[in-house]
């Protein structure tokens, strides 16, 4: 029994429509556990085959069309609504709504909210379903509720790094429904501008300060670390959606030209041990995935750097002008 609304009949309609032989499925961490159980259904509904794409998935950055060309005639991906980015193999994007017990908590927030005025409300995939029930609690306690669509995603929505939604959105506050850190983190810092979490899971109303400090004390420890290093690494991702090549080669001559040594290095997995064979270097920009040098920077012994925190160690930038990263599409 699960939470999450899969859209079932209609991945159904779609393969029986297409005449699929193959279908190959493709799951976030969070929701693989449901991979057999809706593999069994369709193989059982439709006698299409199914092949189940056991590799990691970070974000609709990462899709396994490139790895499953040729073997499926259709790729279902769960958890992410798409990018603007070709696909090798007809993709279809299924959001995999979290259904919720209850919204309750979204009375706490009210006391956080105290004063403001404008919120903007912002989530991720998953809860995009809960957007219109929060903003007219919100209104009908008073707020003016804003949101916009941005570049690639839905009214409201954070996608991965993608935080054009929020960007130049004129709110007292934000208010972010769902869990974790990360996204909220990304509000605040490309925003400037408060962000209270509304977590349904962790049945608890925070605000992202005291995770933002945090963050950008390591940060400001990795970038004086990163300024006296000589030699860098340039990790360029092989994912197509994580690909930056033009600007890994834009940093590789910035960091020549200040005198020092860069080397670009092709990755699929960035993680510590692929770097094992590059300690003779002093510091990596990460030009793949934005969260790696964020969420993963303790897993690593030499500095993981953003491309605009390689801006502020080589003079280019002022800390107090930090962004956070993000890749646009
Ligand atoms: S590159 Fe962006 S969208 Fe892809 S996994 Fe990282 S944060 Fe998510």
């Amino acid at each position: 029994m699960t939470n999450y609304q899969f859209k079932i009949d209609e991945i159904l309609d779609k393969i029986r429509s297409m005449g699929a032989k193959v279908v190959g499925l493709q799951f976030p961490e969070g929701l693989k556990v449901h991979a057999t159980e809706i593999a069994r259904e369709i193989e059982n509904e439709t006698g299409a085959m199914v092949l189940i794409s056991g590799d990691p998935c970070y974000g609709a950055c990462d899709i396994a069309d490139v790895e499953m060309e040729g073997l499926v005639d259709f790729l279902v991906h769960f958890g992410h609504t798409p990018l603007p980015i070709d696909h090798k193999v007809p993709t279809f994007f299924v959001e995999a709504h979290y259904q919720l017990e209850s919204m309750e908590i979204l009375k706490e927030s009210l006391i956080h909210l105290e004063g403001t005025e404008k919120i903007g409300l912002v989530t991720t995939t998953q809860h995009l379903h809960l957007l219109e029930d929060a903003a007219r609690f919100l209104e009908e306690n008073g707020k003016q509720v804003l949101m916009k669509e941005g570049k690639g995603t839905l009214k409201g929505q954070v996608l991965g790094c993608n935080f054009s939604s929020v960007h130049d959105l004129p709110v007292d506050t934000f208010l972010y429904l769902g869990s974790g850190n990360f996204h909220p983190l990304g509000i605040k810092l490309s925003t400037k501008k408060p962000v209270i979490i509304v977590d349904p899971y962790l049945n608890q109303v925070r605000d992202i300060d005291e995770f933002a400090d945090r963050i950008l004390r390591i940060r400001f420890a990795r970038i004086t670390r990163a300024s006296e290093a000589e030699k860098f690494g340039i990790l360029v991702s092989s994912k197509g959606g994580q690909s930056r090549w033009e600007l890994a080669k834009v940093l590789k001559k910035m960091i020549y030209k200040e005198g020092k040594e860069a080397y670009l290095i092709l990755l699929d997995e960035i993680n510590p041990p692929s770097l094992m064979p590059f300690m003779d270097l002093d510091a990596f920009i990460v030009t793949a995935c934005p969260r790696i040098a964020i969420d993963d920077s303790k897993m690593y012994e030499k500095p993981l750097l953003t491309p605009q925190e390689l801006e502020i160690v080589l003079g280019r930038r002022d800390w107090e002008d930090y962004e956070m990263d993000e890749i646009k599409y």
